[in-house]
């Protein structure tokens, strides 16, 4: 379990999952930004639980109509409310087993159940009341299912529980239900009711304490600690998706390949915690600018990024790589070592290829990367498309690690 109190939100500014674990709301529910995927999680995650309740409840109410039909006790007023819970159960069966349950189920369990149990305590009440005391064993039912079987959160449960417990008394009361099991019923009704809130408030809480811990270990998984972006390993997973998806498409991709300016020359001169904060905010404003739904930017090592763009050309994608290389010599940043500027400038390599069967992605990183190496020996602070030779390599070859000049990127170094 990590422990929210030592958790600093300001390091992980972007994340909504640690700043709701430090606000550990006292009334259990989260930003609505939250509460809505918590609520679905759950709905998810207890799929057989509810479905089998949902069987139950309706096995249940179907038998005990059943008996009263073989006893021909029915009357008008039996008829009705049997009738009622019969159907509400067999309905709320039908949509758990369905396939539009996650739509549907939430919704009408919401109407179906309060109702359902009320009807049901109400029944329980006239039948012990007429002598059929054993059928007080089945109360409990209507409060322990909505707390704990139907997926309900603690509060709605406890509306349901409160429901069928004023609904039982009120119908003893009607029916005059003898005074000592009348009695010994609230009391265990209202005890249990108390007992099954504190319960389930315990378990929410654990269950949204688990939530947000396990979405920000996800969450964390994926990013950079220092610069928030996407993490090298993500990249590379995503690099084969959207080539997959590429190729299937028949669109291109753009690998865009970043690389600070004398980034050793920086540290030296300011020191590394300053190094860490020019790498943020170079990160930040790069960020901005690759916000597409399918593109994707990552710190792929030390002061390198890394953006997939989808479906784009080799002019658009030139134009971004322009606009980030201009974006981050906009932050001006102060570079005094800097042998290309006063602040701090990136260089970028930028590869676009048309995915097909017989070429591979880390191929195309490595156009990528000969590209960023001709944008460094060519001065830095500059972007460099993949030159047409280098195209026509893609266009007719296959990527391979033969096919492109090696050794090149460090005999680039100063
Ligand atoms: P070039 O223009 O050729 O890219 O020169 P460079 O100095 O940027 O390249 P080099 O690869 O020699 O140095 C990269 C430097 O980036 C070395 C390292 O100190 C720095 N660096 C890498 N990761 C981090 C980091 O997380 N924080 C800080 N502050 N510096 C880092
Ligand atoms: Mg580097
Ligand atoms: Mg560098």
């Amino acid at each position: 379990m990590i422990n929210a109190s030592r958790l600093d939100p300001s390091v992980y500014p972007n994340s909504l999952y640690a700043i709701e674990l430090q606000r550990s709301s006292p009334n259990l529910r989260f930003s609505p930004a939250l509460e809505a995927p918590y609520v679905r999680a759950q709905l998810l995650h207890n799929r057989t639980l509810i479905r089998v309740a949902c069987v139950l409840g309706a096995l249940l109410a179907v038998l005990r109509g059943a008996e009263q039909a073989v006893e021909s006790s029915w009357n008008g007023i039996l008829l009705f409310d049997l009738g009622l819970v019969i159907v509400g159960s067999i309905a709320l069966a039908s949509i758990a087993c369905s396939t539009a349950y996650e739509r549907l189920y939430a919704r009408w369990a919401r109407i179906i159940v309060p109702a359902r149990n009320a009807i049901a305590a109400a029944h329980i009440a006239q039948a012990a009341a007429y002598g059929q005391s054993e059928m007080l064993m089945v109360l409990p039912l209507t409060l322990i299912g909505p707390f704990f079987f139907q997926g309900f959160r603690f509060r709605a449960g406890f509306l349901s529980g409160l429901l069928a417990v004023v609904s039982f008394i009120s119908f003893a009361n009607y029916f005059d239900l003898a005074f000592p099991i009348a009695l010994r019923s609230y009391a265990f009704l209202l005890l249990g009711l108390v007992a099954c809130t504190i319960a389930a408030r315990h378990l929410e809480k654990g269950s949204r304490t688990g939530f947000l811990e396990s979405r920000l270990i996800e969450e964390l998984a994926q990013h950079d600690a220092l610069t928030g972006t996407k993490n090298r390993r993500v990249f590379d997973e995503y690099l084969v998706r959207l080539w997959q998806q590429a190729l299937e498409d028949g669109r291109a991709l753009a690998i865009v390949l970043i690389d600070v300016d004398h980034f050793k020359r920086y540290n030296d001169r300011y020191g590394h915690q300053a190094g860490d904060q020019a790498l943020r905010r170079v990160a930040q404003s790069v960020q901005k600018l690759v916000r597409r739904p399918l593109d994707v930017l990552a710190r792929y090592g030390g002061e390198e990024f890394a953006a997939i763009l989808y479906d784009v050309d080799g002019q658009q994608a030139k134009e971004i790589a322009e606009r980030i290389r201009r974006a981050v010599g906009e932050l001006g940043i102060e570079h005094r070592g800097s042998r290309t500027s006063a602040g701090v400038t990136i260089s970028v390599g930028v590869a676009v290829v048309e995915p097909t069967f017989d070429r591979n992605p880390r191929g195309a990183l490595q156009l990528a990367d000969q590209a960023l190496y001709e944008a460094k020996v060519k001065g830095r602070n500059r972007v460099e498309l993949m030159d047409e030779a280098e195209h026509q390599m893609l266009v007719t070859g296959v990527f391979s690690n033969e096919s492109l000049p090696v050794g090149k990127r460090q005999a680039g170094k100063r």
